[in-house]
């Protein structure tokens, strides 16, 4: 593609947040031929991708009749940005500067300068702040049951989720596949999730539900044990348990904003109702940000579109758009984001030069016979944040140019690997050097921490 203006590093429209608002934002821009930049997100407020990267099965985004995976659903919308032309930078906004124009916006690594901004950073999960939380967090409690549920030390074990909403109904559900029983635990008397996810929920033999019902302190010693409860009427309560999951809602990413931009009382960017222009002429806002209300994938992606049109028509009238001329007018279509084995190694395919191969056998073999420092990533089919550092861990590999392995394993086929490895949540991120563990990472990390590691050994 080229650009017909002068380059003069402004860009048209820049787009912070890579959930299905920001995606279809720069969905919208691309095919206006506007070349957006979206700055995905990478620690603060969560993953990129955005809270779709931590759910299972989506079966309400239409057009997906037998349900789509939440992070096989965001890969699909970003490849659909990309192949329009959407430049992805992967970095955190730490602020923006609304009194210069065109606007600035301060990343982690750079300032952008921009005609237009599109606000989609959604909203995180929230944490309860009980006695113990810091001591067992990763350590039997987590926000993440999708990401975490499949640990060794889940199974079998009585587990507890407290909230009542899609969240807490969904992810109780889902641990029902690796606990004895989950403990449901509502504050309430009343559950604010969907109906169809409620039937599921009382209609599953292993989840118990408990009402008017808080928890106010977690006990063990190296691993969870049990929480304390503590009812409407005052009685306490204890319940044994290995693993205590919150789904209590979430707040605002609108830190990074400061007061450039006006906020309603709950800290959500505040637009007219169904509008997207904030409170700064050329800055629009989309997605869970803005809303409290009705926080659907469906809704972010509309809201998104509504956004990049209004951004569209906003730079055009003040003359401020720079359309970029494409060599062709159909755009290649997009290509498998890996050319990497998939296929878990046995006997007859392991290979002992490749690069990336899955599962213990490939393991097994490396460990014992390569002298070249091996990654290797413990992951989860479900789990959202090992469908963004999957492909991370690949790049890093193949700037090594064959000097460093990767294997994946899969955490619910390779229990025992996985226990042995002592793996308490995915992803989670190994890397060895002459049969020695060298170093480990919890969660989604930058390329660079692992090259810097890889070349301190190398
Ligand atoms: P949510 O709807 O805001 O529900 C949060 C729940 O946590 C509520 O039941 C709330 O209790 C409870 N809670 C809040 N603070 C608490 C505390 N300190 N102690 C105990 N309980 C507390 O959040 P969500 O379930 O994450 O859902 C967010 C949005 O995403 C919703 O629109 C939902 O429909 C959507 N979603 C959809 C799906 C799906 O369709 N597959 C899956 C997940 C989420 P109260 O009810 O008493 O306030």
């Amino acid at each position: 593609m080229e650009t017909i203006l002068p380059e003069d590093n402004i860009e048209n429209i820049v787009i912070i947040g890579s959930g299905p608002a920001g995606y279809t934002a720069a969905i919208y821009a691309a095919r206006a031929n506007l070349q957006p930049l979206l700055v995905t997100g990478f620690n603060s407020g969560g993953i990129p991708g955005g809270q779709l990267m931590t759910t299972t099965f989506v079966e309400n985004y239409p057009g997906f009749p037998d349900g789509v995976l939440g992070p096989e659903l965001m890969d699909l919308m970003k490849a659909q940005a990309e192949r329009w032309g959407t430049n992805l930078y992967e970095s955190d906004v730490v602020t923006i500067n609304t009194n210069n124009y065109p606007f600035e916006i301060k990343t982690l690594e750079s300032v952008i300068k921009s005609n237009s901004i599109v606000i989609a950073t959604g909203a995180s999960a929230n944490r309860l702040g009980v006695i113990n939380e810091d001591k067992f967090w990763s350590k039997g409690i987590s926000a993440c049951a999708i990401c975490d549920g499949a640990t060794p030390q889940f199974r079998n074990e009585e587990l507890a989720v407290i909230g009542g909403g899609d969240s807490a109904c969904e992810e109780a559900a889902y641990l029902t596949k690796y606990g004895s029983k989950v403990h449901l635990l509502v504050r309430s008397e009343k559950l604010r999730a969907s109906a169809a996810m409620i039937d599921r929920v009382k209609a599953n033999k292993k989840i118990e539900i408990h009402w008017n019902t808080k928890v106010t302190q977690a006990n063990g010693n190296d691993w969870l044990e049990k929480i304390e409860t503590i009812n409407s009427q005052k009685i306490c309560g204890e319940i044994k348990v290995r693993g205590l999951f919150y789904a209590i809602g979430h707040t605002p990413n609108t830190k990074f904003l400061g007061d450039k931009i006006e906020l309603d009382k709950k800290g959500y960017i505040a637009c007219k109702s169904g509008r997207p222009e904030t409170s700064i002429e050329g800055i629009f806002a989309a997605g869970d940000v803005v809303d409290s209300e009705w926080r659907q994938g469906v809704t972010a992606a509309g809201t998104g579109c509504m956004a990049a049109l209004a951004a569209e028509r906003w730079l055009a009238e003040k003359n401020l758009s720079k359309i970029i001329i494409r060599e062709t007018t159909e755009p290649e279509k997009t290509l498998p984001s890996s050319s990497f084995k998939e296929e878990e190694a046995n006997e007859d395919t392991f290979d002992k030069n490749s690069q990336w191969q899955k599962g213990s056998y490939a393991l097994r073999r490396l460990y014992h016979e390569s002298n070249k420092p091996i990654l290797v990533i413990f992951s989860s089919p479900s789990c959202g944040p090992c469908h963004v550092l999957k492909p991370q861990l690949k790049r890093v590999i193949n700037d090594f140019n064959g000097a460093v392995q990767g294997i994946e394993i899969d955490i619910d086929k390779d229990q025992k690997i996985a226990e042995q490895a002592g793996i308490n949540g995915t992803p989670t991120v190994q890397l060895f050097k002459d049969k020695l563990l060298k170093k480990q990472w919890q969660g989604v990390k930058q390329r660079s921490e692992f090259k810097e590691a890889i070349q301190n050994i190398i």
